[in-house]
């Protein structure tokens, strides 16, 4: 009882105790009302899939997504890579890397990365007759490739054969020595319609890749369509039932499946309604990711379910200086997971004198407002934020929903 009377606390002694408690009380309150908050935020953002809330993209720092999470990828797309003509010269003159040199570090920093080759590459071959335009870029300029960091190109175009098979065989033996995944093309048909799958952070991307133009030919003596066959090489021709067959036939084998399409008119700023719905029917058949090329002009962006289909990303490395249109392109960068596209955001770029580079300032926001209006005629969504843009889905339920 001593014992007891001597540590019950005097009264001024019970009033700071009285208050200790409380305060303790209200830090507990606090506490876990913080806790319940960001439980609640974490379960909201992790349902908005499209909504980006990342960092901003700094040169040298890495992917533009890290959020901590290793469970999702990035890949950057970019459009039409063409390494010859007045391109080729400026490689002489300025060296093999002239053409990435000023965005290197966005193509390196990334965990996939994904143009459109529209240049063979080599030594060999002739010019196909009757075809008007010819490109071939020298053997070296598969180094350019490689100096960026390229992991899969498409071949699936209308340049893939410019030389014919000789230099198309020459382009793809060039491509798998400097260890460059390439889709579309191949020494038949089976080849050329074969996807690329590549594993990265635990997660399987396919790519496969078509070209619009595969089936004509220029010259009645010496009709070479740009198609593979049976028996002989070329690229894969955009066939909606083909693609779709190959597109199911990958499907259960992967997490995510890309498609790269070599389509749609030249120098228009919309995609046709043909190829709006060609592009529904491919994400029908379950393709996460469209990436188109050829007008040699950016076009929208169109969330359908949820997949991403980018009509055009337009130009990246070309020697088109003659128009404004030509000279802007858009980089793609998208973050993937294992359901598929969960975030994406594009980056205007200017190329004058075939060299890309991010545009800033009024140029910039000159090509972002044009890719949103565009974007918004297609239904879609584009918001412009601290010089880039990011594509948002309609609804969260269209976002998660499969
Ligand atoms: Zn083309």
């Amino acid at each position: 009882m001593q014992d007891r009377a001597r540590v019950k606390p005097a009264p001024a002694h019970r009033a700071i105790w009285a208050g200790f408690r409380v305060m303790m009380l209200v830090l507990m309150v606090a506490l876990t009302l913080v806790a319940v908050a960001s439980f609640g935020m974490y379960i909201i953002t992790s349902q908005v899939t499209w909504a980006y809330s990342g960092t901003q993209v700094v040169p040298g720092t890495g992917g533009v997504f890290s959020d901590g999470e290793s469970t999702s990828l990035e890949l950057v797309a970019v459009g039409d890579v063409m390494l010859s003509r007045k391109v080729g010269r400026y490689m002489d003159e300025k060296g093999i890397g002239y053409p990435f040199a000023l965005v290197n570090s966005l193509l390196r920093e990334t965990d996939l990365s994904f143009a459109n080759l529209e240049s063979p590459i080599g030594s060999s071959g002739t010019p196909l007759p009757g075809k008007g335009i010819w490109f071939r870029a020298r053997p070296e300029a598969v180094q350019a490739l490689t100096g960026a960091g390229f992991d899969v190109v498409s071949v699936a175009n209308n340049h893939a054969l410019d030389y014919d098979t000789a230099a198309f065989l020459e382009t793809l033996q060039l491509l798998e020595e400097a260890g460059i995944g390439y889709v579309g093309g191949g020494n038949d048909i089976r080849q050329a319609r074969r996807p690329l799958v590549v594993e990265k952070k635990g997660i399987k991307v396919a790519f496969l890749a078509y070209s619009d133009m595969a089936e004509m030919f220029w010259s009645r003596t010496y009709p070479r369509m740009l198609r593979a066959t049976d028996t002989s090489p070329g690229i894969a021709p955009l066939r909606l039932d083909e693609m779709m067959e190959d597109v199911a036939a990958v499907r259960p084998e992967v997490d995510v499946v890309v498609v790269s399409l070599h389509w749609g008119q030249e120098y228009m700023d919309n995609p046709t309604p043909a190829q709006r719905e060609m592009a529904y029917r491919l994400v029908d058949a379950g393709v996460d990711l469209i990436l188109g090329h050829h007008p040699h002009t950016l076009q929208g962006f169109e969330m359908y379910r949820n997949s991403l289909i980018a009509y055009s990303l337009g130009n990246f490395v070309f020697d088109q200086g003659q128009k404004q249109i030509t000279q802007e392109g858009l980089l793609l960068q998208v973050k993937i997971g294992k359901l598929g596209v969960e975030q994406a955001r594009v980056l205007p770029v200017y190329l004058p004198e075939a060299q890309p580079r991010v545009a800033t300032g009024e140029l910039g926001e000159r090509i972002l407002l044009k890719t949103q209006r565009l974007t918004g005629s297609l239904g879609g969504n584009m918001v412009i934020r601290e010089g880039h843009g990011e594509l948002q889905a309609k609804a969260i339920s269209q976002a998660t929903g499969q």
